[in-house]
């Protein structure tokens, strides 16, 4: 029996792809750049092999932050500061709490009957802002941003500090509910807890990840919470 459900927030319950697009489109139009749809893709595959690279403890958060920038412009060819881009990119991308479709039907419909705990890779503000517009923070019996944590998932750290912060936690009665293979069900499996894979988007399954359920559309998994 489950009790206790973990959340991912971006491209679970929050819309990442079109909060960082329109983030990234401001931030370049503001430094003088056309942002091309293009730019943009290119700009979203960087950040992600940069947060990938996180993921594996390859490199700092500051580092992240930096590099995904630092890349973009080389590729462009543009002198452009990437600490000022950083900031004016963060300003907007703080403003991004789209849900997801079905993302608030299901906090509704899991709220009072399981106790759920969001648990996110990013920057403290700005995921508290997006959150807060988002309108979601009242379903979280806690809130756990990596950032503050001081240990990103898919670090055995990160999800040890989250259970020593959860009462009465019970590994076996636990489940994780992320759509990134690499921090979510990784992280999940190396925690010792149940994983779903919410793969909303078609991506390619990973031999060496493998979750112990998938679902394809958020409305599949109250569902699945019966049946565990
Ligand atoms: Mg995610």
């Amino acid at each position: 029996m489950i009790t206790t459900i973990l959340l991912d927030a971006d491209d679970t319950l929050l819309d990442f792809r079109r909060a960082e697009s329109e983030a990234i489109g401001a931030a370049l139009t503001y430094l003088g750049v056309e942002p091309t749809p293009a730019i943009a893709a290119r700009y979203s595959a960087i950040n992600q092999s940069q947060w990938e690279r996180l993921e594996r403890r390859e490199i700092t958060r500051e580092q992240v932050l930096q590099n995904r920038f630092d890349i973009l412009f080389a590729e462009l060819g543009v002198e452009q500061d990437s600490s000022r881009t950083q900031k004016v990119y963060e300003s907007h991308l703080r403003r991004g709490g789209f849900l997801l479709p079905g993302a608030l039907e299901l906090l509704e419909t899991l709220h009072g009957r399981y106790r759920l705990y969001l648990v996110s890779n990013g920057s403290g503000e700005i995921q508290d802002s997006r959150l807060e517009i988002a309108g979601i923070c009242r379903y979280f019996d806690g809130i756990f941003i990596s950032q503050r944590m001081g240990a990103d998932k898919p670090s055995p750290a990160f999800f040890e500090l989250c259970f020593s912060a959860i009462p009465d936690f019970r590994r076996e009665e636990t489940i994780i509910l992320g759509d990134s293979l690499t921090s979510d069900i990784l992280g999940g499996k190396n925690a010792g807890i149940r994983t779903c894979w919410f793969n909303g988007r078609g991506k390619p399954a990973r031999e060496d990840i493998i979750p112990d359920h998938t679902i394809e559309a958020l409305e599949e998994f109250p569902a699945l919470l019966k049946r565990l």
